[in-house]
């Protein structure tokens, strides 16, 4: 049975673009309390929003700063040390474009700069190097696929045609066919193949920002412990599947000017965080109520949610970090984004 899902909010510093509108901050952050007002209303109808962990970002002075090792302490450690545990475990950031979501999961090459996903990998291979047992042995394989308008894409392998197809395993649950599996040694290894995905990944411009990110990256891990008994020589494997997903951006079609093809690709876009939304606040509630039911869970609505299944409901465990602009100009999308991390917990 999953545990409810562990939601973070991290607020970014101002960027350029709002600095030089003097945009003014609507959010605060206390504790576990970040705090929202709307720039055309008195601030005493400020609402107020808990969550697991709340991020600032502004100033290091300030009791609420978090680093990404910081983030990474809090959320990436735990969730690796699930899948030692042999949980299954997915991370996902959500928010408006700009709002900071690869900054968090990706981050910078630059030394304090990295995100989650290049520190939990240098962990997992960390850990396993100083595994001393004879009788354990891991391996670590890696894939990264892309969706786009509900079609998924290999990152891994950018120039294979076409979408690839998800099917479902009576046992192992939905995976998708063809995508490339490779195993890996090394953070090194990990980070040219990671390299080499990004670049693939496709990016169009929306007059929300100058580039704008449309589609789900999802970066998985399949890591493998293998114990051998002494006494009748048998192996016995403990499979874990650590997702890391970047999510596109969360901004309602409308907002950014699209048409045609664009406002298309938002619907479908839209359809999968929203399927998103529904999926992980059922399974919220059902762990909520301790019901046990599993069968009003709509994983099989959208290709995220679907290829996702096995890391959102059953033997898993689920963070969340949404991530926001500080700026009055964002007041909409950012309340949204926080009413989305509230229906998660
Ligand atoms: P998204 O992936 O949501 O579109 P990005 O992660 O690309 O947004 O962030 C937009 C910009 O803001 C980037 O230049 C990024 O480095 C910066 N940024 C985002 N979050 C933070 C943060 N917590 N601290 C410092 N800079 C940040």
């Amino acid at each position: 049975m999953a545990a409810s899902v562990k939601v973070a909010v991290r607020v970014r510093p101002f960027n350029s673009r709002e600095t030089s509108r003097d945009a003014r901050c609507v959010i605060q952050m206390q504790g576990n309390t970040t705090c929202i007002w709307n720039p055309k209303q008195p601030k005493e109808t400020a609402k107020n929003f808990s969550f697991d962990y709340s991020y600032w970002s502004h100033s290091t002075d300030d009791p609420a700063f978090a680093s990404q090792r910081q983030v990474y302490l809090d959320i990436g450690e735990e969730m690796l040390l699930h899948a030692f545990e042999g949980y299954n475990v997915c991370i996902f950031a959500y928010g408006q474009t700009g709002a900071g979501k690869s900054y968090t999961m990706m981050g910078k090459q630059e030394p304090g700069q990295q995100g989650i996903i290049p520190q939990m990998c240098e962990d997992l291979f960390k850990r396993t190097s100083e595994n001393t047992d004879p009788d354990l042995s891991c391996s670590v394989e890696v894939s990264y696929m892309e969706i786009y308008c509900e079609r998924v894409r290999d990152l891994l392998n950018p120039k294979s045609k076409g979408a690839l197809r998800v099917r479902e395993h009576p046992i192992m649950g939905p995976y998708v066919e063809d995508l490339s599996k490779l195993a890996v040694t090394s953070f090194h290894d990990i980070r040219d193949l990671m390299d080499a995905g990004n670049k693939a990944r496709t990016v169009a411009a929306t007059n929300m920002n100058e580039t704008s990110s449309r589609s789900h990256a999802v970066f998985t891990i399949v890591f493998t412990q293998r114990r051998r008994d002494q006494l009748t020589s048998l192996n016995t494997e403990k499979v874990s599947k650590v997702s890391l997903v970047d999510l596109a951006g969360s901004e309602r079609a409308d907002s950014s000017g699209a048409k045609g093809v664009r406002l298309k690709e938002g619907a479908n876009i839209n359809k999968s965080l929203t399927t998103l939304g529904k999926v992980i606040s059922a399974l919220a509630e059902m762990q909520n109520s301790k019901r046990r039911k599993s069968e009003f869970i709509p994983y099989r609505d959208s290709v995220l949610t679907w290829i996702l299944k096995e890391n959102l409901g059953g033997n898993s465990r689920t963070a969340m970090i949404a991530a926001l602009s500080p700026a009055d100009i964002n007041y909409e999308e950012t309340l949204s984004t926080l009413r989305y991390a509230d229906r998660a917990k």
